[in-house]
């Protein structure tokens, strides 16, 4: 099996089958919403979270109730296991449906809902181990990002920008210096044993892997406060005492080794980072119904 399978408006069939009409209001408009789940073990991780997410974020563009006869709770672990993903995504979108090209909200869309498998691994060992650079960026994008909007074009831009100057993220810094979120990811520091990131607010996506690394964090009794930090606070705490990690669906929690031309620590995995990383792989093993050995002390 490919892993890879379909379900467009009802109908489960090859992912190169599936056809979206031109005026698709997702196709010329981005008017519409998305989510990305984990698939691990052949299971999806966190689903009840992402649908969540996935509702509010159709209730933010007016479009509550959407997925509504698509059943996507049964409709996703049915797509995994017919497509044999064992680990993987689910991307999942629901767009405004299709209609003549207006700005006027038509007025019984009949929305455009489809969600597809595919094989996808998590960072490997290496990767983990060597760790990111993030490439700071002033925000460009609007004052909604906790809709899971499928315009991405301003991340798009930003990640070009952040390759060019030989990072894997960004960083959204936002005109007050406060370090806002990853292009496609949250960003998280610990300075002096806190553990901060970001508030959930409208400047940022509430990742469902920060909530998970905010959870793990304060059950192993880490000191967390969800208090923005500046790229100064990084730049100029000692080197023993700031570690950066971004955290997301795809990734998981990645280390992050240098901000800018800033070496973040000693340019390695600091030990804050790796003790939740540990913690989080222990989560993710326990959810997919992996074996796993007992944590070290
Ligand atoms: N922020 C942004 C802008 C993102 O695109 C993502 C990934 N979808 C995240 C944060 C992380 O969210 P999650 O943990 O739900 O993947």
């Amino acid at each position: 099996m490919s892993g890879e399978l379909l379900y467009l408006n009802g109908t489960y069939m090859p992912l190169a089958d599936g056809r979206v009409p031109i005026e698709d209001r997702g196709f010329q408009l981005g008017d519409g919403v998305y989510e990305v789940v984990k698939v691990e073990n052949g299971r999806a991780l966190w689903l009840d979270e992402h649908l969540r997410r996935l509702e509010r974020s159709l209730a933010a563009i007016k479009l509550a109730g959407a997925s509504i006869g698509h059943r996507l709770g049964e409709v996703i672990p049915e797509l995994v296991l017919r497509s044999g993903v064992q680990q993987g995504a689910v991307y999942v979108q629901v767009t405004r449906g299709v209609c003549p090209r207006e700005f006027e909200l038509p007025a019984d869309p009949v929305p455009t809902v489809l969600a597809y498998t595919r094989n996808v691994s998590g960072p490997s060992a290496e990767a983990i181990q060597a760790g990111e650079a993030l490439h700071p960026v002033a925000d460009p994008r609007w004052a909604h990002c906790d809709i899971k909007a499928i315009d991405l074009l301003a991340a798009v831009l930003a990640k070009e920008e952040a390759r060019a100057a030989g990072a894997q993220e960004v960083a959204f810094v936002g005109p007050d210096g406060m370090v806002r979120e990853g292009g496609s990811s949250n960003v998280f520091s610990v300075i002096d044993g806190v553990l901060r990131t970001h508030p959930a607010n409208e400047r940022i996506l509430d990742g469902i892997t920060r909530g998970q690394v905010l959870l793990l964090a304060r059950e192993a009794g880490c000191q967390v406060e969800e208090r923005a930090f500046t790229l100064a606070e990084i730049t100029s705490a000692g080197d023993s005492k700031c570690e950066v990690f971004i955290a997301s669906t795809l990734k998981g929690i990645m280390p992050v080794v240098r901000v800018g031309t800033h070496v973040v620590g000693d340019g390695h995995p600091g030990p804050v980072t790796l003790a939740l990383l540990d913690l989080f792989r222990r989560k993710v093993a326990l959810l997919g119904g992996l074996e796993m050995p007992p944590a070290s002390s």
